[in-house]
C-alpha cells in the first residue's frame, strides 16, 4: 500500500485527530491545516482539532474557520491522539511545544514539500517538487477522489498562492496553474484572495518593510543584500512578529541581488534568519545552522545576536557564490 492509501486508512481508523501548523505560521501551513481539517470533516464526518503554535498572525486572521483553531498555549497536552498530522513542517523542532503531542500520538503523518524534511512521521507524504503543502494536499484530494467545497478550495488556493509568491516563484509549475484553475472552478475567487493576501497589510507592516529596505547593507558588488531588525525596531513600529514577512523577498527584487537575508533579533541573544536566493542553494546554508527549507528560500535560527550571526552567514554565502 502506498503512503497516500496508508494515510486514508489512518484517517478511517482514528477518532481523535489533531492537525498542526509550524511556528511563525504562513499562508501555506495555515491554509493546508484548516483545509485538511475541513476535508476530513466533509469526507469522513470527523472533526479534527487544529492547532496554531503561539498566536494567530494578523495577516491571516481572514482565513475561513481560523477562529476555530486552538492555540498550542491553551491545548491540553495530556491528551493522547489516535492520529497527529503535521503540515508544512520541515523539521520537528518547528513544532516547538507540540513535539510531545505529536510523538505521543498512536500514529503520525507528515505532509510536506521541503527538500530538507527527514521523514519524521510514521506515514510521510513529501513531495520536494511541489510548490507548497497545499499542492501536495490537492494532489491527494484528486488521487483519493475526495470531495471539496468552496471553503476548502479557498484555503488550498491561499496555501498555493502564498508559497508561490503569487504564482511568481520558480516553484510555479504547470500543475500549480492546473490546480489553481480547478480550485477557482470550485469557488475560490482569485481577486478576493489576492486582495486579502497582498493588499491588506497593516500600516505598521508597510512602514517596517520600508525601514528595513532603507537600512539594507550590500556586499560583494551588491550580490548580497541583507538587513537587520532588532527587538527595539519591532517595538518602535508597534510591529507583530509576522510583520517581517516579505522583507527578504523585497531585497531579492533588486536586479543585482543574488542572495538576500533578513536577520531578526529574537529572544535570548538569538537570531531568526530568512534567506532568499536567485542562484545558490540557501537550504544548504540554513541546514548548517540546524534550519532548512528550499533551494531558493530557507530559514534558520542562530544562537547568536544578529551582529555576530551575520559574520558566519556572510562567510558561507560568499563561499557558495564563489563555488
Ligand atoms: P521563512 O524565511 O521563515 O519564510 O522560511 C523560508 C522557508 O524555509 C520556508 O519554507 C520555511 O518553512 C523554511 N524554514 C524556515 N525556518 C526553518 C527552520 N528553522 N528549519 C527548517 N526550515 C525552515
Ligand atoms: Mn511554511
Ligand atoms: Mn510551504
Amino acid at each position: 500500500m502506498d503512503n497516500i492509501n496508508l494515510f486514508e486508512k489512518a484517517i478511517n481508523s482514528s477518532e481523535n485527530i489533531v492537525i498542526f501548523s509550524h511556528v511563525n505560521p504562513d499562508g501555506d501551513t495555515l491554509g493546508s491545516m484548516i483545509g485538511l481539517a475541513k476535508i476530513i470533516e466533509l469526507n469522513y464526518n470527523k472533526k479534527p482539532t487544529t492547532v496554531i503554535i503561539g498566536k494567530t498572525p494578523d495577516t491571516y486572521a481572514f482565513l475561513n474557520s481560523i477562529d476555530q483553531c486552538t492555540s498550542s498555549i491553551n491545548l491540553d497536552k495530556e491528551v493522547c491522539y489516535d492520529l497527529a498530522i503535521a503540515v508544512d513542517i520541515a523539521a520537528k523542532d518547528r513544532m516547538v511545544d507540540m513535539q510531545d503531542v505529536y510523538f505521543n500520538a498512536k500514529n503520525t503523518v507528515n505532509i510536506d514539500h521541503h527538500i530538507t524534511n527527514n521523514g519524521y512521521g510514521n506515514i510521510n507524504i513529501i513531495d520536494g517538487n511541489a510548490s507548497s503543502t497545499g499542492e501536495v494536499l490537492f494532489d491527494i484530494v484528486k488521487k483519493l477522489n475526495w470531495k471539496i467545497n468552496k471553503e476548502i478550495a479557498e484555503l488550498l488556493y491561499v496555501a498555493i498562492l502564498t508559497d508561490t509568491g503569487g504564482f511568481r516563484f520558480e516553484n510555479t509549475s504547470a500543475r500549480v496553474f492546473n490546480f489553481a484553475s480547478e480550485l477557482t472552478a470550485n469557488g475560490a475567487n482569485p481577486t478576493n484572495i489576492y486582495r486579502k493576501c497582498y493588499e491588506s497589510k497593516p500600516k505598521a507592516m508597510a512602514l517596517l518593510n520600508a525601514y528595513a529596505i532603507q537600512n539594507a547593507i550590500f556586499k560583494e558588488n551588491d550580490k548580497i543584500a541583507y538587513t537587520i531588525i532588532t527587538k527595539e525596531d519591532m517595538k518602535n513600529f508597534n510591529a507583530k512578529s509576522d510583520y517581517t514577512e516579505g522583507i527578504s523577498e523585497a531585497l531579492r527584487q533588486i536586479n543585482s541581488t543574488e542572495v538576500s537575508m533578513l536577520l531578526k533579533e529574537a529572544e535570548n541573544q538569538t537570531t531568526k534568519v530568512s534567506l532568499r536566493s536567485k542562484t545558490i542553494n540557501v537550504a544548504k546554508i540554513a541546514e548548517s545552522f540546524g534550519g532548512g527549507g528550499h533551494h531558493y528560500a530557507a530559514g534558520c535560527t542562530i544562537q547568536k545576536p544578529p551582529t555576530i550571526a551575520i559574520e558566519k552567514l556572510l562567510e558561507l554565502v560568499k563561499k557558495s557564490l564563489n563555488e
